[in-house]
């Protein structure tokens, strides 16, 4: 049979479009495929994890997004919406390409520890770029940066209340001052559809020194946002269909995906984030609920010694919504008793 030059050239850039591969740890992929794999963290002074990894090319071509999630290993809402769009999401429906990285800290959402990964004590969203040489958390934070940040365009952190944590669903938009980063960034955040967002002012903008997955990103000149909803340990489905909607719709933003992006219109930007910490050690005890809207003095709660006497209340610094609240009775001198967002006029 014979072929004209074009269709030779036509049919060779196809080809190569193809079989060009997305490798991610173990995982590899070509067009129209979803693949599994590992981020292999090697043993150094603890020993080394497999963080699971999913690696998907759609069939067109696009931007390459990073979902990541679990970093705290019992935000468990934030976690099963990744396994959902990992088990929903079709090559053949994706411009673009995927990499899901559903559980960052493996070993503490084996144990059920919150907050740190319980092999170093480290949380595992608080120590990026990341060290090779370093402890557990250190070195795997060193892979994701490589493996993950630094192969993909755009990235969503997930997270969510942990253990202890009774929380209102909120994202987090940094703004780094680089206009063409904070308008990607700032339409993914509408895109993603939480009604409340956090404004971000005052991370890291060293990349060298980045500390959170989502500076990680950012600094690396890749817009990036956070987002959080789930809590105390549960998987609500409104609270995992809202991340799942997020996820698609940043998509749906960002062209990866058929249909319209419906962004959220007219959310509660939150300018100032007060966190109150604890003076005394005991039982917790709260006297406000998640998203409650509190006046500046209000007691959000009380702890108790052993033997049932108050020993300290929890006033509000400032009035504003309790974007979280302690949800265990378990108290240590200096925990976290809830965080108070203080709501903007305008970002
Ligand atoms: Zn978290």
């Amino acid at each position: 049979m014979r072929c004209s030059f074009a269709l030779l050239i036509s049919l060779s850039v196809t080809l190569s479009a193809q079989t060009s591969r997305l490798s991610v740890g173990t995982a590899t992929v070509v067009s129209g495929e979803k693949s599994t794999g590992f981020l292999q963290v090697p043993a150094g002074s603890d020993p080394g994890t497999d963080i699971p990894v999913v690696v998907l090319k759609g069939s067109k071509p696009g931007p390459t997004l990073a979902l990541v999630s679990g970093a705290h290993g019992t935000e468990y809402a934030s976690i099963i919406a990744l396994e959902n769009v990992i088990q929903n999401i079709d090559p053949h429906d994706v411009s673009g390409m995927l990499i899901v990285v559903p559980v960052v800290n493996l070993a503490s959402f084996e144990k059920k520890v919150p907050h740190v990964n319980p092999v170093d004590g480290k949380s595992m969203n608080r120590f990026y770029p990341g060290n090779p040489n370093g402890s557990q958390t250190e070195r795997a934070l060193w892979l994701i940066t490589k493996e993950v940040v630094d192969k993909c365009d755009y990235l969503i952190d997930l997270h969510g209340g942990d253990l202890d944590e009774s929380l209102r669903p909120y994202s987090y938009w940094s703004k780094t001052g680089d206009e063409r980063l904070d308008a990607a960034s700032r339409g993914m955040v509408l895109a993603f559809g939480l009604d409340h967002i956090i404004v971000v002012t005052d991370r890291p903008k060293d990349a060298k020194a980045s500390r959170y997955l989502d500076s990680t990103a950012s600094t690396r000149g890749k817009p990036a946002i956070a987002v959080e909803a789930g809590y105390a340990g549960t998987t609500e489905p409104d609270d995992v269909q809202a991340l799942v909607d997020g996820c698609f719709n940043v998509m749906r933003f960002l062209k990866m995906f058929p249909g319209k992006a419906t962004p959220i219109e007219h959310p509660v930007w939150i300018s100032k984030v007060s966190s109150i910490t604890s003076d005394a050690a005991g039982i917790f005890y709260p006297s406000v609920e998640r998203g409650n809207y509190v006046a500046e003095g209000m007691k959000l709660g009380y702890v108790t010694d052993l033997f049932g006497k108050t020993v300290w209340e929890a006033h509000a610094p400032t009035a504003g919504i309790v974007l979280y609240v302690c949800s265990v009775p378990t108290m240590n001198k200096g925990d976290n008793v809830a965080n108070i967002g203080q709501v903007a006029s305008e970002p």
